[in-house]
């Protein structure tokens, strides 16, 4: 018998999640240029212009700062940047986040009002996005050793991508949810919109209406970036008209009755190259096969991406009056039965690895091609054709068992670790021939079932 590698499967209540929607703001971003101050005190005597990887900057307090308020790393007096942004658009998959999750905490110095908006624009990802954000604590500090912060500042500022360790999301006061969700954009991975490669196809931008020694931040990246979908004038990372204006003219010019530079919410554009960014391509097999143990159904869930994936869910089912049994321990994976399904969730699947597990199943008549099972995951899977229900055909003889019902009788009262032992029959369903002593006799009676059920088909079958 599986004793001590099997656990339990209960039954569970639905929850019903409330989803917070963020309201828009319509306000222009409030960056980091000419907010001297903005961030940490830095050193002094540094250069006040630079170029890193072809990428123009200025200095704000020992901060290559460029394009307004992409950060790229602390600037020494000698000129050397301690930390580069690894790739523009993030072509580099190192820079991404592992498995689609981004785990943030807030400084402590931050005021109520940045808090409450940098929560409210993390929901706002969490809602329209695959991206995962998990709350840093004593709890899971060791867990999570690349992490954002976020921390106050006169502006509003962020890295781009994954920069290792301890990264900052600069807020302050006048940063809007929507300036927010801009910064965190930055920190997922993404660039400002206009400076992709093939903007002039877009947008014409006016030299001459620029502050002077400001143009580099119009300048088009073409190192390292991964350029997703087409152009998108609505993203919540594009410039607006009069970004970096000298003289009240715009800097950016589109056609007529296009809109650029809202800072209300995500574009269906922003949360479509967000999910590519961080796609992958999980493969599932199961397989129904009839063992000493009872029915038993494989499940191998392979992530064949090189992203990880997060939030999985298998939801299966067998027939319309299966009992779930057990599960095999140690799988990551926790499974609960819902009614006649079997719902089994995961926090995360590492890119390019293989996980399995067993369900021990009364199928209360099914047969094995009733089985079916879906998997769905928060970050995108690329392809779902590889995603399939395998069948051994027909349920294999049980192999023999010496008076199964007594022993599983006798078994379920060695009181041995019973708790891990006996299978519990699911809340909410009909109790099958459960006796008056609890869950414990009643997954006995369905351990019973299962070997009856077995044994019926084998006679159907001579
Ligand atoms: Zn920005």
């Amino acid at each position: 018998m599986k004793s001590e590698n099997t656990q339990i499967i209960r039954t569970a209540v639905l929850c019903v999640a409330l989803a917070l929607v963020s309201n828009g703001y319509a306000q222009e971003q409030f960056s980091l240029e000419g907010q001297p101050g903005a961030l940490f005190d830095g050193e002094s005597d540094v250069p006040t212009t630079g170029v890193l990887n072809g990428i123009k900057y200025v200095v704000i307090n020992g901060h290559a700062i460029a394009q307004g308020d992409i950060v790229l790393g602390k600037v020494f007096a000698d000129g050397r940047i301690t930390s580069t942004t690894r790739g523009l658009g993030q072509s580099q998959l190192v820079d991404r986040w592992p498995d689609g999750v981004v785990p943030y905490q807030f400084d402590e110095s931050i005021t109520a009002v940045s808090k409450q908006r940098s929560i409210e624009a993390i929901q706002h990802w969490k809602d329209r996005t695959g991206i995962q954000f998990v709350e840093r604590s004593d709890d899971n500090a060791a867990q999570y050793e690349d992490y954002v912060n976020f921390e106050p500042s006169a502006g509003c500022a962020s890295w781009v991508g994954r920069i290792g360790q301890q990264q900052a999301v600069w807020v302050s006061d006048n940063c809007t949810t929507g300036s927010i969700i801009h910064e965190i954009g930055h920190a997922i991975g993404l660039f400002h919109e206009h400076t992709r490669p093939d903007r002039d196809d877009f947008i014409t931008v006016n030299w001459d209406n620029i502050v002077e020694g400001k143009s580099f931040n119009f300048d088009v990246l073409n190192a390292g970036i991964v350029q997703l979908g087409p152009y998108d004038y609505g993203s919540i990372m594009h410039y607006g008209d009069f970004f970096f204006s000298g003289n009240n003219q715009k800097t950016i010019v589109v056609p007529d009755n296009v809109r650029i530079g809202q800072r209300d919410a995500l574009s269906e554009g922003d949360a479509e190259s967000v999910n590519q960014m961080y796609q992958t391509d999980l493969a599932l097999t199961t397989n129904v096969s009839t063992t000493e143990n009872g029915v038993e159904v494989d499940i191998d869930v392979t992530n064949l991406g090189t992203m990880g994936a997060n939030n999985l869910q298998i939801i299966t089912t067998l027939g319309d009056a299966a009992d779930w049994i057990s599960i095999s321990t140690n799988s990551g994976w926790e499974c609960q039965a819902f009614g006649i399904e079997l719902r089994c969730t995961r926090d995360t699947l590492a890119e390019q690895t293989q996980n399995k597990f067993t369900v021990l199943v009364n199928p209360n008549g099914a047969e094995p091609s009733e089985l079916s099972a879906r998997l769905v995951s928060n970050t995108r899977d690329t392809d779902n054709s590889n995603n399939t229900v395998n069948y051994d055909g027909e349920l294999a003889a049980p192999v023999p068992q010496p008076e199964p019902t007594e022993e599983l009788n006798e078994n379920s009262t060695t009181g041995e670790s019973s708790e891990s032992k006996a299978p519990e029959v699911g809340e909410g369903k009909g109790d099958p021939a459960s006796p008056a002593g609890g869950s414990s006799g009643g997954g006995a009676a369905l351990w019973i079932a299962a070997f009856v059920w077995l044994a019926r088909r084998q006679r159907n079958k001579a």
